[in-house]
């Protein structure tokens, strides 16, 4: 054994887990190897210190936090049934869009005032999403659309290029 693979199972040693033969082959090598000996009694040493530690067990509370903040990190599973009318939630699932891309149309898009909460008609989104459709092919190069009068500023396929084209 050398020193390498010491190092590796001394926490099996400590642990008591070691088979007969490697435990034999351990012992002799610290037994020859002052640095060694000295690292296995720094690790029994931290051992026993670290059962001496107060086991902190969190409160439900800071759990249930932590819970929260995770499931707030891992991307939700989008909603894919409806009802007549959506909230700002359920909208952005609907668009396939994050609520924040939603947000920047929540001029444009038809809705009404609840409660405080803003809700939308799922039949007059519709009807919206009807009126911006158009066929876009992005297969024609730049200056074939220029006859569709696109504003300067117009990047091809964004909203402004597309809005240029149904006008
Ligand atoms: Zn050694």
């Amino acid at each position: 054994m050398n020193c390498d693979i010491c190092g590796e199972w001394m926490d099996e040693y400590l642990d008591g887990v070691l088979p007969d033969d490697v435990r034999t082959e351990l012992e002799s090598h610290v037994a020859a190897c002052a640095g060694c000996r000295a690292e296995l009694e720094a690790c029994r040493r931290l051992g026993q210190n670290l059962k001496q530690l107060p086991i902190h067990i969190p409160p439900a509370q800071v759990c249930l936090r932590v819970s929260e903040a995770i499931h707030a990190e891992t991307p939700r599973a989008r909603r894919s049934d409806f009802g007549p009318v959506l909230d700002l939630d359920e909208l952005a699932d609907y668009l396939r869009v994050d609520k924040k891309t939603v947000g920047q149309y929540v001029g444009d898009i038809p809705c009404f005032e609840l409660g405080g909460r803003l809700l939308f008609r799922k039949a007059k989104v519709e009807e919206w999403i009807a009126g911006r459709e158009t066929v876009v092919d992005f297969r024609s190069d730049w200056p074939a659309v220029q006859k569709w009068n696109v504003s300067d500023n117009a990047t091809k396929g964004d909203v402004s290029w597309v809005l240029a084209q149904k006008n």
